[in-house]
C-alpha cells in the first residue's frame, strides 16, 4: 500500500509521519502484513539525486535559482526517480510506503501557486510516476495563518519565502485537489495526538480493503 501525507508547509507531516511510522510498525498495528516492511519517504529527496535536487530546489547556490518551468521538471525528476528506485519496488515487494509529499504538492505548489498549467502537471505526473498512484492521500487541513503562527513567522526556504499571495494560491489548491482527488481530510488544528489517532483510523480502514 502506498499512502501520502500531504499539506503546507507548517502543517505538521513531519511530527506525524515520525509518529505514524512508529506505530504503523507495532505488530499490533495491524496494518502491515506479516514479514513487510513499512519505508518511510519524501519528496523531494526520497533517493540520492532527489537529495542532490532537493539542495538544489530549497538552497540554489549564486543565481542558479530555476524558473517555475524548470522547477517544474526538476520535481518531476525527482518524482521519477523516487517511483523507479524506491516506490515501485517496494510495492512489489508488498511493503508498505509512508511518503511525506508526493504528487499533490507539485499540484499545489507549480500548478496553483505558480500558475503553470494544470493539465501539462498531469501529463507530467503520468511521465514522471508511470502510472503508480497513492493508495490512500491523508490531507493535514491546517489554515495559513495558524501554520505561519506555528513557525514563528520563519520561512525555511526559498519556496516559503515566496510571500503570502503564493502560499495562499498553493493553501487553496490544497483545497480544491483534496476534493477534486477525493483525499481524506484530517483536521490538523487537533491537538497532535488527536491527529496521528484520526489517520490511525484511515490507515486501518485502508488496511482492511
Ligand atoms: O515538505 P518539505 O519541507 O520537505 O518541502 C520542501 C520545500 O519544497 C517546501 O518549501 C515546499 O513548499 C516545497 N515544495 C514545492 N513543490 C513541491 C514540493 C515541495 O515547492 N512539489
Ligand atoms: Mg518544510
Amino acid at each position: 500500500r502506498f499512502v501520502v501525507l500531504e499539506g503546507i508547509d507548517g502543517c505538521g507531516k513531519t511530527t506525524q509521519l515520525e509518529a505514524l511510522s512508529r506505530w504503523l510498525r507495532l505488530p499490533e498495528a495491524g496494518c502491515l502484513p506479516p514479514g513487510r516492511q513499512l519505508i518511510v519517504t519524501r519528496e523531494p529527496g526520497g533517493t540520492p539525486l532527489g537529495l542532490a535536487l532537493r539542495e538544489l530546489l530549497l538552497h540554489p547556490p549564486g543565481d542558479s535559482a530555476p524558473g517555475s518551468t524548470a522547477e517544474l521538471l526538476l520535481y518531476a525528476a525527482d518524482r521519477a526517480q523516487h517511483v523507479e528506485q524506491t516506490i515501485r519496488p517496494a510495492l512489489a515487494a508488498g511493503d508498505w510506503v509512508l511518503s511525506d509529499r508526493f504528487s499533490g504538492s507539485t499540484l499545489a505548489y507549480q500548478g496553483y501557486g505558480r500558475g503553470l498549467s494544470l493539465p501539462l502537471i498531469e501529463q507530467l505526473e503520468q511521465v514522471a510516476t508511470g502510472g503508480v498512484q497513492p493508495d490512500l492521500t491523508l490531507w493535514l487541513d491546517l489554515p495559513l495563518a495558524e501554520a505561519g503562527r506555528r513557525r514563528g513567522g520563519r520561512a525555511a526556504d526559498r519556496i516559503e519565502s515566496g510571500g503570502s499571495p503564493f502560499l495562499e494560491r498553493v493553501a487553496a489548491g490544497f483545497t480544491a485537489l483534496a476534493q477534486r482527488r477525493g483525499w481524506c481530510r484530517i483536521d490538523a488544528r487537533a491537538r497532535p495526538e488527536q491527529i496521528t489517532e484520526d489517520c490511525r483510523r484511515a490507515l486501518t480502514r485502508l488496511a482492511s480493503r
